[in-house]
């Protein structure tokens, strides 16, 4: 739960875009929007430095700000956004999902995964998603809206507080008995709600802002940030455009159109074909491999022929390819594969020397893996 202080405010009645907040604003248009209510634009690197850097916007602990300013700065940049509804945890406290509240009432979810030598969080990047894929939870309930730029950093920022704080348990001081201690946070995945680049504008404002160098934004690598797409070709052309080193993964699931117009069903407007071949273009463009996601549903898309068909479009170049066992939705009547045909597809991908790994599910008993985030208030 939120510290007494922080995200209390309240919402604006009747406003329907996300009230514009600090993390909306590029550092040039902050000092605008400062010197627009008369303060100083100095105060603009301040409150940056606050926020991007100390993860508060309490105004109580701007002390480098004279207590007369400090309303107007607050309302004016740090509205009320988003609040905590709970923390989920699982995995002995490392596997954690955050329910949010939006100013109107919207449901989200973002998920943070602390490992001995990383830390993941997975956030979202819209309310529903409208790609409509049959085995997503998310997919089932159709798009509410788009994420503003702040409401998806602020996930992070969170989340990077709660490490701080030692808030998560995990790492090597729980392993010697010790407890959580702090931690920093090392990767980024636009995996949880949403499809990113159907809101590309805010998704791009939002890497600038964790990338960016602290106190213009959270000094993030890019290097850390994955963004994951159902396949959106001319928003990969562009996003090929933008000059990040961040990784894209592409959500393929079928090797073969035929299937694929079934799983993925924005296929039917770009084929397997034009979407590999852009990822390969911004694989080519940032220096980055390619990860190709594809969840193993038993008997519709485990065969082992389709294991070799996806090898051979794979085959010698820069990729890697991550299998998801399907985290069953409630009421689908799909499962995850057999053990025994997993073996298979990874042995009939690997047969062409394309990398390939299995992945961890963490926080299923949480509802919080791949796919399960639905924010239905349970
Ligand atoms: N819209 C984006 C990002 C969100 S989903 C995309 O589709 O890539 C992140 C990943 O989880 C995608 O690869 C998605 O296909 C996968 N996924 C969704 N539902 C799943 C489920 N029930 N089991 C396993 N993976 C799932």
């Amino acid at each position: 739960m939120p510290k007494p202080g922080e995200l209390t405010f309240v919402a604006p009645r009747g406003a329907k875009k996300p009230p514009r907040h600090l993390a909306d604003l590029s550092p040039a248009e902050r000092k605008d929007a400062v010197a627009a209510i008369g303060e100083k634009p100095f105060r603009a690197k301040q409150l940056s430095q606050h926020y991007f850097a100390r993860y508060t916007h309490d105004p109580e602990q701007w002390t480098d700000i004279p207590a007369s300013s400090r309303g107007k700065l607050r309302e004016e940049l740090f509205p009320e956004l988003m609040t905590v509804v709970r923390h989920l945890s699982t995995d002995q406290g490392t596997t954690r999902k955050t329910l949010w509240r939006l100013f109107d009432g919207t449901l989200v979810e973002s998920v943070l995964m602390r490992y001995p030598d990383r830390v993941t969080m997975c956030i979202s990047s819209q309310a529903g998603c409208g790609m409509n894929c049959p085995f997503c939870a998310t997919g089932q309930a159709g798009l509410d809206r788009n994420l503003s730029t702040a409401e998806i950093v602020h996930q992070i920022v969170d989340g990077m507080r709660a490490l701080r704080d030692g808030d998560v348990p995990g790492g090597t001081a729980q392993a010697s008995g010790s407890g959580g201690g702090p931690a920093r946070l090392s990767n980024i995945v636009f995996m949880g709600m949403g499809e990113p680049l159907a809101n590309y504008n805010r998704v791009v404002g939002a890497i600038r802002r964790l990338t960016d160098p602290e106190p213009d934004g959270l000094g993030l690598s890019q290097r850390g940030i994955t963004v994951s797409t159902v396949g959106l070709v001319p928003a990969i052309h562009r996003f090929s455009e933008e000059g990040f080193k961040c990784r894209l993964a592409i959500s393929l699931h079928a090797p073969d159109d035929e299937l694929r117009d079934t799983l993925v069903p924005v296929n039917t407007r770009w084929k397997v074909r034009e979407v590999l071949d852009a990822g390969f273009e911004y694989s080519a463009k940032s220096g980055r491999r390619l990860s190709i996601e594809y969840a193993l549903i038993r008997d519709i898309n485990d065969q082992a022929w389709r294991g070799d068909r996806l090898g051979r479009l794979l085959k010698g170049k820069p990729v890697h390819v991550n299998l998801i066992p399907l985290n069953p939705t409630p009421g689908s009547k799909w499962t995850a594969s057999r053990p025994e045909d997993e073996k298979a597809f990874v042995e009939a991908i690997a047969a062409h020397g394309v990398p390939v790994t299995v992945r961890d599910t963490r926080g299923q008993e949480i509802d919080g893996a791949c796919g399960q985030l639905a924010a239905t208030e349970r």
